[in-house]
């Protein structure tokens, strides 16, 4: 792909090996955004004038810190801790914080590049962030996390704040962890302010922030069957993944009549040719929560099949939704997936399916709704329990519930309208275009200094 760049890189893929090099996760996200994106620049001349381009896959600062904490058996352990605040434009930053070994400076680039077009598609005045730490919580004792949480936030409170970033949790970052940050955050700064989203509910958290994320990847799965005079009824998904946005998704895929056949996490995965139930679900969630436990146990408790070390691609059923992690979906699954007759790919996670994935899905003509906009509803919720705190007010789940309805029938109505190719919905497309505009025109408006 040629642009116009003001420097002297001939191509894209040389710009980013220059400008951002070994950050493999980063230049897939921005290639796939700039196919779709670039026909709108190139037609543009405020967005040329502006160089919107180069600024966009710039991130406006990347912090990265020190996190020296002590374990139970006292010895100080070094961790390194980010933040990339990508793009302020829209509003004060946002995007969650996550947790796990793989985190590093390309992983939480290509994230918080992909939340500055998510944040925008909500509707909501959010820029795009993203932060976290290499920190492996597996096995680590609630005493360890709480220290880890509170080493974190002493550095990471001079960087966020109610007009500037508001965090969230990601993988590896749930209430638990929330909460401590939150309370270190407080105690340093002597003040109670809604610094993080995903805050427990007694503490001005909102209400279904929790579910949010999987929620709405089902209310987007449901209105994009619906455009295709389809519903979720009846249907047979596989879910990959057993933290949030897996559990959420497979509780409101089984309420709306769906057959949920597997769950996984970086052990395996389970087959119940039976279907999940919310009895099956909520065993999941607590036995998740202990230290170190792997999924594998379910059998032992409910039946069905473990498949250890391997993915659930090869099930065969109508829907995937792959809710685990980044490239977990690749190319040949994709073909085993088509093979079995697969009507559509819902991402729950963020870029599960890979570049070559998503390739064979587009030839099949077989429907594919990207992170960016299935996933949305978690960020959204989190602007709501922003807007609630600013009010000091507390909005109740029903309220919040039709609201995160509302904004994913949005986001599925922009992917529709700017996504339209051949005929059809390149929803990938629509989703970037939709959310490009309204970053790139804030951009232009606002000057550069
Ligand atoms: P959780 O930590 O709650 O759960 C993550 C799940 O994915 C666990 O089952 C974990 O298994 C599995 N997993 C993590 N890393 C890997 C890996 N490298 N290989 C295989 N399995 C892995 O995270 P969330 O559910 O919050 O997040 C899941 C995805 O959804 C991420 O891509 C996240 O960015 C995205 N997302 C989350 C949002 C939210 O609101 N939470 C919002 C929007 C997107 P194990 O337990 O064995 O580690």
């Amino acid at each position: 792909m040629s642009f116009s760049l003001s420097t002297h890189h001939e191509n894209l893929q040389a710009f980013l090996n220059d400008r951002a090099p070994h950050q493999p996760e980063f230049h897939q996200a921005v290639e796939e955004v700039m196919a779709d994106i670039k026909p709108i620049i190139d037609q543009s001349e405020p967005y040329k004038k502006a160089n919107v381009f180069e600024r966009l896959v710039e991130p406006e600062r990347v912090i990265s810190f020190q996190v020296a904490w002590q374990n139970d058996a006292g010895a100080v352990e070094v961790n390194r801790g980010y933040r990339v605040q990508f793009n302020g434009a829209i509003g004060a930053y946002k995007g969650g914080l996550r947790f796990h070994p793989t985190v590093n400076p390309s992983v939480l680039k290509f994230l918080a590049f992909e939340q500055t077009f998510k944040n925008a598609l909500t509707g909501l005045p959010m820029g795009g962030a993203k932060g976290g730490s290499d920190f492996d919580p597996t096995g680590r004792s609630d005493a360890e996390i709480m220290r880890f949480c509170t080493a974190f936030m002493q550095e990471l409170h001079r960087h966020i704040g109610p007009d500037i970033d508001v965090p969230a949790g990601d993988i590896n970052v749930g209430a638990r962890e929330i909460g401590y940050l939150f309370g270190a955050y407080r105690r340093i700064q002597g003040k109670f302010e809604g610094i993080l989203t995903g805050k427990g509910e007694a503490f001005a958290g909102s209400a279904m922030r929790t579910e949010a994320t999987g929620y709405g990847v089902m209310y987007f799965l449901s209105d994009m069957l619906k455009s295709h005079d389809d519903s979720i009824d009846g249907k047979t998904i596989i879910i990959s993944g057993a933290g949030n946005v897996a559990t959420y998704a497979a509780e409101k895929a089984v309420a709306l009549g769906a057959k949920v056949i597997s769950l996984s996490d970086s052990s395996g995965f389970v087959y119940d040719a039976d279907g999940l139930t919310q009895e099956k679900i909520d065993w999941v969630r607590a036995h998740k929560a202990k230290a170190g436990a792997s999924l594998a146990a379910y059998v032992d408790a409910f039946g069905g099949k473990w498949a250890k070390g391997e993915t659930p691609w090869s099930l065969k059923a109508d829907i995937a939704a792959p809710c685990a992690t980044q490239n977990e979906l690749g190319k040949q699954d994709a073909k085993t997936l088509a093979k079995n007759g697969i009507k559509a790919v819902i991402e729950g996670a963020n870029m599960p399916t890979t570049a070559d994935a998503k390739k064979v899905l587009s030839d099949k003509d077989i429907l594919f709704a990207p992170g960016k906009a299935a996933n949305a509803g978690g960020v959204a919720v989190s602007g709501l329990e922003i807007s609630q705190n600013r009010q000091r007010q507390s909005s109740g789940p029903d309220e919040v519930d039709n609201a995160l309805q509302n904004i994913m029938s949005d986001i599925h109505a922009s992917c529709v309208a700017e996504g339209q190719k051949d005929g059809k919905v390149d929803y990938a497309k629509g989703a970037n275009i939709a959310g490009f505009r309204k970053v790139a025109d804030a951009m232009v408006a606002q000057g550069v200094g």
